[in-house]
């Protein structure tokens, strides 16, 4: 082993200053740990939110959390076969000791961090801040090896990177979370990565009217091939009363994947009695939602949701399937592709909201 090995990465220094390209510091993989070069990494609406925000993160550190590559170096314990096998990385460390994992809720790992300081990266000898603990925006990382997840070789790296997050977050919000049964209504509110990984979601599950809201003329657009059978923009129609309407009393299930309090407090309003809304979507920390409680007494729920409520081991793999099968659609969804050196046009890109999923691709992948 040695003192580690050189990388480039985009550093962010502090709350949204370009991020600049730095040659950092990764060190070797040790017990349990495996070494991965990134192939690819999806920007999230997250790491637009903690860049502008600092929330949940200390600066300097490397952001990105959807990431796929290959594992290059294993350390101690961990099987040399796992050398040259291509992976999603997953964000959950899944420990396995913590009361939740214990419990199979592997989301709620007590593990998890959006600030890991493991001294696995470094820049001039300073630790960088791990953004969920992965810091996709690097050439190479040092993650344990319960959070490589395998991916066939027959798919591409490029495109089954969102499943690291945006896929996963919006398919489990429907499936899992929401639990949604065949027949039943969904209305998703927001159609960027995460929602309209709900919908495809929802339709694969064999939901019945899906309903997506966004102003975006385009984003609807893709929502109804993607398998929205209705689509409603708030700045035409009040999309609460539209659902109600098209449902004949209000969805079975809301999906909310806009980000904002506004829109969690419509998808609540926008379900039938019985109904499940489901909040996805990452805000500032001191945003809060206000709903009437005797509407809680028409067994109303209101959930929150992380990752989807996915388990990466065992769902990850169920995804990759329906990814094979074409049923699961990523590359509509995803791109346009950047070189780690147009980072910032990347984040641009989607803080502008031209992109759905601008992803940098790293030059080494096919
Ligand atoms: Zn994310
Ligand atoms: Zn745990």
């Amino acid at each position: 082993m040695t003192d580690g090995i050189r990388a480039r990465a985009a550093v962010a220094h502090e709350c949204g200053a370009q991020l600049r390209i730095e040659e950092i510091t990764v060190r070797d993989p040790g017990p349990g740990e495996v070494r991965v070069r990134i192939a690819a990494c999806g920007i999230c609406a997250s790491d637009l939110h903690v860049w502008r925000t600092g929330e949940g993160i200390a600066f300097p550190a490397v952001l990105g959390h959807e990431a796929s590559g290959v594992i290059e170096a294993v350390g101690s314990g961990v099987a040399e076969t796992s050398l040259g096998q291509p992976v999603v990385i997953a964000w959950i460390p899944s420990c396995g000791a913590c009361r939740a994992c214990r419990a199979g809720r592997t989301h709620l790992c007590s593990a998890m961090s959006t600030d890991a300081h493991d001294g696995s990266l470094s820049l001039n000898g300073t630790p960088l801040g791990r953004y969920m603990s992965v810091s996709g925006l690097s050439q190479m990382i040092v993650v344990n090896e319960r959070c490589a997840i395998p991916v066939p070789p027959d798919l591409s790296l490029r495109s089954v990177c969102p499943v690291g997050c945006g896929v996963t977050t919006g398919f489990g919000a429907a499936v899992i979370t929401g639990a949604v049964r065949w027949g039943e209504s969904v209305a998703v509110f927001g159609c960027g990565g995460v929602g309209l990984s709900a919908i495809q979601g929802a339709r694969i599950a064999g939901a019945g009217r899906i309903i997506a809201i966004d102003p975006n003329r385009a984003r609807l657009e893709l929502a109804g091939r993607l398998g929205a059978t209705d689509q409603v923009s708030p700045d035409e129609t009040e999309p609460v009363a539209a659902i109600h309407a098209l449902t004949g009393g209000g969805a079975e299930l809301a999906v909310e994947a806009a980000g904002n309090a506004a829109a969690a407090r419509q998808a609540f309003d926008s379900i039938a009695p019985g109904g499940r809304a489901v909040v996805t979507g990452l805000t500032s920390y001191s945003e809060e939602i206000r709903v009437p409680m005797v509407s809680l007494l028409l067994d109303k729920s209101l959930h929150g949701s992380i990752h989807g409520s996915a388990d990466p081991a065992r769902d990850f793999p169920k995804l990759f399937e329906f990814v094979r099968r074409g049923e699961l659609r990523l590359e509509e969804m995803a791109g346009p592709d950047f070189p780690l050196e147009k980072v910032n046009d990347a984040f641009e890109a989607l803080a502008s909201g031209r992109a759905i999923r601008p992803r940098i691709v790293f030059e080494q992948t096919p």
